[in-house]
């Protein structure tokens, strides 16, 4: 099957202007902000941090008693506005995996997907209504960018998600584990939104959720720069680079952003990051049957990355309405891995967790 290249998405960077806003919110603001917005209300700092230690506790909802009466609902309305509506709530695998359409201010559809597993649960998060980076196999990117979410738009998805699955609404009763930002939208592309979103996520109460940075994964398609500026955050999170594509000829038409970095330069910055951060880094390679899944470009693919602190993470292929594209046969999928792993890079094919729930990338907000 052939590539065609010739009409190439055009790279969207920057959200339209004037696109809609959420409110300010709790979670937009570390603990000056929140100092300050307390000052604003004529509040002692101590109400925001009270406040604080409970949306992070995540017991927001509840009657907050330790707080005034009087302050209370002032508190609520200015801190917690609300941001995102359910609009939809889909289950399947006996209700282990449950995936959420949310509206946000605007109207603009975001989705995120909780997954309890026997040793952790995660859910994977959103960071833009939308992609401007235009890759043809993803149905985020078909729609385009609508623009970027804020970060209490992105927190809230995380502690929703950790709220329901406190609940037991996956099973028993536990604790999130793990983020993944693998949702819609491409997370260095909202560069500062999301690294303030990680810092909520990361800090321990009553500044964030205090989940584990190593559990937390930023899945980026390669944005040089900002993957440099990542590293020297002090975050170390988990680098997951969508590749695709081991030569810059076929990259250039399923990741358009490599006609600007190309493959090179993007594991250079990959391997930068891991040797700055310690964390061995993923590669994300969709298997697309007859396109990116010859024995050649595993082994080529096995060149580039053989001696590097790297795992492989296959995705089979969750076609999109309208796409020829397919599935890798299972065969050429096992020979993919064989060569992999024989070359010593450690290779998993990924679960298609959710798959009879549209469950990959856009595809719920898609169906509307
Ligand atoms: N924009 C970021 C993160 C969101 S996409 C990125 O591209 O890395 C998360 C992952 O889902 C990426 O690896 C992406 O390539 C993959 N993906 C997108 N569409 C897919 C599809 N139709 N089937 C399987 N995986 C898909
Ligand atoms: Fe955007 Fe990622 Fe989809 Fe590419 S795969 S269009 S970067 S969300």
């Amino acid at each position: 099957m052939s590539v065609q290249a010739g009409d190439r998405p055009r790279l969207v960077f920057a959200a339209p202007r004037g696109a809609p806003k959420a409110p300010t919110h709790l979670a937009d603001l570390d603990r000056e902000g929140r100092r300050a917005a307390a000052a604003a209300l004529g509040l002692p700092a101590y109400r925001a941090e009270q406040l604080a230690r409970h949306y992070y506790g995540l017991t927001h909802d509840g009657p907050l008693t330790d707080l005034p009466a009087a302050e209370r609902d002032r508190l609520r309305a200015a801190l917690l506005p609300p941001l995102l509506d359910a609009v939809r709530t889909v289950a399947c695998d006996d209700g282990a995996t449950r995936k959420t359409l949310w509206r946000a201010t605007g109207g603009a559809l975001v989705e995120s997907v909780l997954m309890r597993y026997a040793e952790r649960t995660t859910v994977c998060v959103s960071s833009q209504a939308g992609c401007g980076m235009g890759c043809p196999f993803c149905a985020t990117g078909q729609a385009g960018l609508t623009r970027n979410l804020s970060t209490a738009e992105i927190v809230e998805q995380v502690v929703a998600a950790a709220r329901d699955t406190a609940r037991g609404e996956t099973g028993a009763p536990a604790r999130l584990s793990n983020v993944v930002f693998m949702g819609m939208g491409e997370p260095l592309a909202n560069y500062a939104r999301v690294v303030a979103a990680l810092r909520r996520l990361t800090s321990p109460a009553p500044d964030g959720l205090g989940l584990s940075a190593r559990s937390v994964t930023v899945s980026t398609v390669g944005l040089v720069p900002a993957i440099g500026r990542l590293a020297r955050e002090g975050l170390p999170v988990t680098l997951a680079l969508s590749l695709h594509a081991p030569d810059d000829e076929l990259r250039d038409t399923l990741v358009p952003v490599n006609t600007r970095w190309p493959v090179r330069e993007v594991l250079a910055a990959a391997w930068a990051y891991g040797a700055t951060t310690g964390r061995r880094v993923s590669v994300e390679y969709v298997l697309i049957n007859g396109v990116n899944d010859q024995p050649e470009r595993a082994d080529l693919l096995a060149r580039l990355l053989r001696g590097r602190l790297v795992h492989v993470n296959l995705i089979p292929l969750n076609p999109t309405p309208g796409s020829d594209w397919r599935q890798t046969a299972p065969a050429s999928e096992r020979e993919f891995v064989r060569r992999l792993r024989g070359a010593g890079v450690t290779t998993t094919v990924r679960d298609t967790r959710g798959r009879e729930i549209a469950g990959a990338c856009g595809q719920l907000a898609a169906a509307g």
